[in-house]
């Protein structure tokens, strides 16, 4: 009578390897207590979602404050979802995130002791435990076709039995080692499934690092392991890989929750001790009052790419995507006058888990924010980086004059309050456009947006006037004293209370005759501070604008 070792080196003559000898090649870390090993497992469908960039900065931020190991697999066993390229698009827009692995796959090449790193590399590995679970009786080879299953299935609905392969519905469990191999000898086709020693009525407990003690029922079901095309399924490779790789703290989107048993009935089966899990709240955004996960085929911010094509700072996107991590971010970025990541304390403990709800006006806040406060230099070596890749106009605006453009970058920023008028790179060419000439002509080819109130006699003398009289070089107060010395001139107040006691002796206010002055330079009725504007604009231009808006006014 043929025995399991039979049916084992029947199914898997070439493998010669034994589970001894991988946790020899794969020894416990060196590491010191309480150091955690975690790692970033994305499947390469061809983009980096939002929720992904978020769960790897969690591990990132777990491996790195504990002294630990980051890691980076890449999970290719479903070939029909693998996109070409997807393994490269991953780690480099990682890398623009500074999330970049210890160990793990890498484009150019594997990097750590603990590889191959990309499952499609590890088959020899898989097949090596599949084997020995086979010879232990705790995994069988199922010959079931995708119709057999249909019938199970729909025997099951006729009696209102759960769906799915186990106890007396697992048609093939318990075949014999006899006709299991007279089939394999048969050239019938085969799936690998592990044989689960689960009980359905009863509970499996595990401690999860965010949402403390949870009880599920327990695994009963043989679930495949080993696929037709000779790769495994997620379940069996996630409990072999982060069992060799070392792995102390998973930490995966909470939508596998409901197969921990699955992974723990395995872990026990091969008799591993299992790692700690820590699963992420999914991302959620309102939607018309309602919560629902973000998704990639109706948001376009479920993608990376989305942020970094707009033109977002990734610094900023940590900084927003921490403060829905942990609810105490804000109140510490505000308490200690830091967006630097590295000095605050993440904890697992203080996840929120309704969800982290995604808000674009907050996640704008931040990014106005954090814009404002990166020096000069370095934001123009931002920008010009991204315009080359996502603007080539404003790129070569930009290019045409760095040192001009840097004054225009600069305006009050270098201050306590600096302004905040930029969430992303993308709006700072809109809202700049009008320091360049060719720029100004257009708008105000386009009409200019002067208040109805204000005639157009009045604008073109008091533009006229002020062309020749504009003061350079001077402070801010002692410049705007002489607008107003014009202003005057041309039948404004420059006192509040004399216009507000008697407005119909003039033709408007200060604020009046510095709206006129404001529209005709930069094109909007709101600006940035109207004296660095002038500044640096310089007297040449300035007067020449005044001069053809004065004539466009009467034309
Ligand atoms: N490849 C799995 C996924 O993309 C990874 C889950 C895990 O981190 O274990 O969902």
């Amino acid at each position: 009578m043929a025995t399991n070792l039979d049916l084992a080196e029947l199914l898997f003559p070439e493998v010669k390897g034994t589970i001894e000898e991988l946790e020899a090649k794969y020894p416990a870390r060196n590491l010191k207590e309480g150091a955690e090993v975690t790692r970033f497992a994305p499947s390469p469908t061809g983009f980096l979602h939002t929720g992904s960039l978020f769960t790897s900065m969690i591990s990132y931020t777990i491996a790195k404050t504990t002294g630990g190991v980051y890691f980076f697999r890449l999970e290719d066993t479903d070939t029909k979802r693998t996109v070409e390229g997807s393994g490269e698009q991953l780690t480099s827009q990682l890398g623009e995130f500074g999330i970049v692995a210890d160990e793990g796959y890498f484009p150019e090449g594997d990097k750590g002791a603990y590889g191959p790193y990309k499952q499609s590399e590890r088959r020899e590995i898989y097949k090596t435990v599949i084997k020995e679970l086979i010879k232990r009786g705790r995994a069988y080879p199922d010959f079931c076709t995708p119709e057999d299953l249909d019938a199970i299935r729909k025997a099951q609905e006729a009696v209102k039995a759960l769906p799915g392969y186990y106890g007396t519905w697992a048609r093939d469990r318990n075949l014999s080692v006899d006709e299991r191999i007279e089939k394999i000898k048969a050239g019938t086709p085969w799936v690998i499934r592990f044989k689960s020693n689960g009980d359905h009525d009863r509970k499996t407990k595990f401690v999860d690092a965010i949402r403390g003690e949870i009880e599920l029922q327990d695994n009963d079901t043989d679930v495949v392991i080993l696929k037709s095309d000779g790769l495994p399924t997620y379940h069996f490779a996630h409990v072999c890989d982060d069992h060799f790789m070392r792995t102390t703290l998973i930490t995966r989107g909470e939508e596998w929750i409901p197969s921990t048993p699955i992974h723990l009935d395995m872990f026990r089966a091969l008799g591993w001790e299992a790692p700690r899990y820590a699963h992420i709240p999914s991302i959620m955004k309102l939607d018309h009052g309602n919560k629902r996960k973000l998704s990639k085929r109706k948001d376009a911010e479920a993608a990376v790419s989305y942020f970094l094509e707009s033109g977002y700072n990734t610094q900023a996107i940590l900084v927003y995507l921490m403060s829905i991590a942990n609810s105490n971010f804000e109140e510490w970025t505000i308490a200690n006058h830091s967006f630097d990541l590295k000095e605050f304390t993440f904890s697992l403990e203080k996840m929120s888990l309704d969800g982290a709800l995604f808000d674009m006006d907050k996640l704008n806040y931040f990014a106005k924010e954090i814009m404002a406060r990166i020096p000069v230099e370095e934001l123009f070596g931002e920008v010009k980086t991204w315009a080359e890749k996502h603007d080539a106009e404003f790129f070569a605006r930009i290019t045409s004059d760095e040192p001009y453009f840097k004054k225009i970058l600069n305006i009050e920023r270098d201050r306590p309050n600096p302004r905040k008028d930029y969430a992303k790179y993308s709006d700072i060419a809109p809202l700049t456009r009008f320091f360049y000439h060719e720029e100004w002509a257009k708008m105000l080819a386009d009409g200019l947006p002067f208040q109805e109130k204000f005639d157009k006699e009045t604008i073109s003398s008091f533009l006229k006037d002020l062309s020749g009289k504009m003061l350079f070089g001077v402070d801010e107060p002692t410049w705007f004293a002489g607008l107003k010395e014009v202003g005057a001139a041309h039948g404004f107040a420059t006192d509040k209370k004399a216009y507000k006691a008697n407005p119909e002796a003039f033709k408007g206010n200060v604020s009046d005759f510095s709206e006129i002055l404001r529209v005709a330079l930069t094109g909007s009725r709101m600006s940035p501070n109207l004296h660095e504007i002038i500044e640096i604009l310089g007297k040449e231009e300035v007067a020449k604008r005044l001069n053809e808006v004065a004539e466009k006014a009467l034309a």
